[in-house]
């Protein structure tokens, strides 16, 4: 008989926000004749009163009923039980009831077979705290003390720790991961396991280990999570860290969160120059974004440390960079630090906001001077124009910056 625990306290908070919204999911599950549940991180963070990210739902339905009985489906992996279910602009996971075979892709489990109970589907979950479903009504269904380890704080595999982080080593990396968001410890015997079973690591698809280390990075307890790192060398199976294990030395005792990967990044290159953005977004197979956001920090922070913060560096770096750096100058310098409203000060001030902006071009200083060759010194002038505005030397007026050019025209050898 599985018992299942009312949240009197949480009631009445229970079913709002997100959970009403996703009510209309389960009760129509349910009217079609199946079980349905909310299921994993939300019911965790609603117990835990953080903020309440994705919505996933696990049921006994297979996926082909999901398709069958809602109208807006997203069939992203059936053969898995997966679909989405899309209501009013949200996207909602809907998980049939699974029991897994192997990893042997470090992908996907070789197979899954569809049950129509969720004992069986909880217990192949990674952690007790994610190990937890919630009916419609509130009802908490707890099969691994997953609650009592939320109140302890603690990370505990479900079922035997080395099975499991063999049965799927990125589990290893997704305890470090919840302690950096949760501030939670790992609990002994799993902590003994991930280092056991630490060495398989290096068997997973560096994509799944992005992800959740960008996740860890983002954490608000995310020293806890690096003190880890540090303590089970866990290093010593990633990519790049395990030839260069002293940055995470470096850093572990001053990390704190950051905003993304690229982040990380930045900071790693300012601590090994010898290693290039390039090659930390090849290695750890992330996108361009990425290695343009990371890119544009590390110019930002190389120009800071020699100029310190001005009117020219805010200008540069895209706004949307402007909190990473501040985090980034605060964690890479000692002794210095810049605010955000520094920089949102400098950003306010700023006479131009991009080159286009500027009230000359190309074919202006072409005319300007009919008898030299287009060629490099076209950019060149404008850009020590546009740095002659950005630093209010000069004010962005057409007559004013040809009056300019005049008087410091180009040098061709
Ligand atoms: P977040 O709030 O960051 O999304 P989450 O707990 O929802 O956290 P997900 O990665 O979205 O984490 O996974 C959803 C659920 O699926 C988890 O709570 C867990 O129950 C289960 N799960 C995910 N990945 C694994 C895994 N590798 N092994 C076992 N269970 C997993
Ligand atoms: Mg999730």
């Amino acid at each position: 008989m599985m018992r299942c625990y009312k949240q009197k306290k949480n009631g009445d908070r229970m079913l709002k926000g997100p959970f009403i919204d996703a009510k209309e999911i389960i009760n129509k599950i349910e009217k079609n004749g199946h079980q349905a549940y909310y299921v994993g991180g939300c019911v965790r963070d609603l117990l835990l009163q953080r903020p309440i990210g994705d919505i996933d739902i696990a049921t006994s339905a297979p996926p082909t009923k999901i398709l069958e009985i809602f109208d807006h489906v997203i069939p992203v992996g059936m053969e898995h039980g997966t679909v989405i279910v899309r209501q009013k602009g949200v996207s909602y996971e809907v998980t049939t009831f699974r029991v897994e075979g192997n990893y042997s892709d470090h992908r996907h489990p070789d197979t899954v077979q569809f049950i129509d109970q969720i004992d069986k589907d909880l217990e192949r979950r990674d952690f007790t705290i994610n190990a937890l479903a919630m009916n419609r009504e509130g009802c908490i269904i707890d099969l691994f003390d997953g609650k009592a380890d939320l109140y302890k704080k603690v990370i505990r595999t479900v079922g035997n720790g080395v099975e499991r982080f063999y049965e799927d080593p990125l589990r290893i990396i997704r305890a470090l991961r919840f302690s950096s968001q949760l501030g939670f410890q790992i609990e002994t015997n799993t902590l003994t396991a991930m280092n056991q079973v630490k060495h398989q690591i290096l068997t997973i698809a560096i994509e799944r280990m992005t992800t959740e280390m960008s996740k860890l990075v983002q954490g608000k307890y995310v020293h806890h999570g690096f003190a880890y790192l540090q303590k089970t060398k866990i290093y010593d199976y990633l990519p790049i860290l395990k030839k260069h294990p002293y940055i995470i030395d470096k850093i572990s005792t001053k990390i704190k969160p950051l905003g993304s990967l690229s982040e990380l990044f930045a900071l790693f290159y300012m601590i090994e120059t010898s290693i290039s953005i390039s090659t930390w977004v090849k290695s750890w197979k992330c996108s361009n974004k990425v290695r343009r956001e990371a890119s544009h920090l590390v110019d930002a922070l190389k120009y800071y440390e020699k100029n310190g913060l001005n009117q020219w560096l805010v200008y540069q770096l895209p706004s949307e960079y402007h909190d990473g750096f501040v985090r980034l100058v605060n964690l890479v310098f000692e002794n210095l630090s810049v605010s955000k409203t520094e920089v949102a000060s400098y950003e306010r001030t700023l006479p131009i906001r991009s080159k286009k902006e500027l009230d000359i071009d190309g074919n202006d200083l072409v005319e300007l001077f009919p008898h030299l060759n287009r060629g490099p010194w076209i950019q060149h002038k404008l850009q020590e124009l546009e740095k002659e505005v950005v630093f209010g030397k000069l004010n962005n007026n057409r007559n004013l910056l040809k009056e300019w050019i005049k008087w410091n025209p180009p040098e061709i050898n």
